[in-house]
């Protein structure tokens, strides 16, 4: 793929045009919404798509891998309630782009993805445009122990259960979300741990993700 990094007056506009339909389409958190306005989608695409960086559409990124729908990334960064400092883990780094939001919004980001050469690709390209991630290499249906606990964990594959290793993970009063579901569509779910051992379970709008493929998933 040929990458170029050119933020053009263009393609700002067309992140302005984004922003408004994603507040048209109910998105109310103002830093979410300044945190799209902010990251260059279109480098992610190959300059031939760069007309289709700012639709509200998923689009394939190579390797059957896509690049999540802004809709979608807006949508679970608002059940997030991401505040500055808060440790994030990412189960599914894929393009990079969500990891990008939650960088914006101040969070020290763990992400990890299953794929190697999607692995490659982010710990290249994130911090050439200036973004600081930590990233792994693995199955993260089983979290990241090693880093836990966390203030936030968001996974953005299609899960068949809400994995109970990562809720351990978790910190008291932290927040999960989760789309869970079978392969054709998943339910967004967010978990808040209230308690050392009591959760509190919300299932929200229906999505459809690419699979969480792992020990803890499909
Ligand atoms: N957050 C990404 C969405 C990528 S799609 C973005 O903004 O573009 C979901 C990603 O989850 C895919 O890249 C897929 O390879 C990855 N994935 C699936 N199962 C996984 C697992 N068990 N551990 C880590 N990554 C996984």
């Amino acid at each position: 793929m040929a990458y170029k990094f050119i933020d053009n007056y263009r393609e700002r506009g067309a992140r302005k045009k984004l922003v408004e339909h994603l507040k048209g389409r109910g998105i109310e958190d103002q830093k979410v919404l300044e945190a799209i306005a902010k990251v260059p989608r279109h480098f992610f695409f190959d300059e031939t798509f760069w007309n289709q960086a700012y639709r509200d559409i998923a689009f394939p990124i190579g390797d059957g891998q896509t690049i999540s729908q802004p809709y979608t990334v807006a949508y679970q960064s608002e059940l997030l309630h991401v505040k500055r400092g808060d440790k994030v883990l990412e189960i599914g780094t894929g393009s990079g782009y969500q990891t990008c939001i939650l960088l914006e919004l101040g969070a020290e980001v763990y992400t990890i993805e299953r794929q190697e050469n999607l692995y490659q690709r982010t710990t290249q390209v994130l911090p050439y445009m200036g973004y600081k991630a930590n990233f792994f290499l693995g199955d993260g249906s089983k979290g990241i122990a090693e880093h836990a606990p966390y203030d936030k964990i968001i996974v953005t594959a299609g899960a068949p259960f809400v994995p109970e290793i990562m809720l351990k993970q978790l910190k008291v009063g932290g927040i999960f979300v989760i789309p869970v579901g079978d392969e054709k569509s998943q339910k967004m779910v967010t978990i808040i741990r209230v308690g050392e051992n009591d959760f509190d379970r919300i299932e929200l709008d229906t999505f459809r993700f690419v699979p969480l493929v792992g020990d803890q998933a499909w």
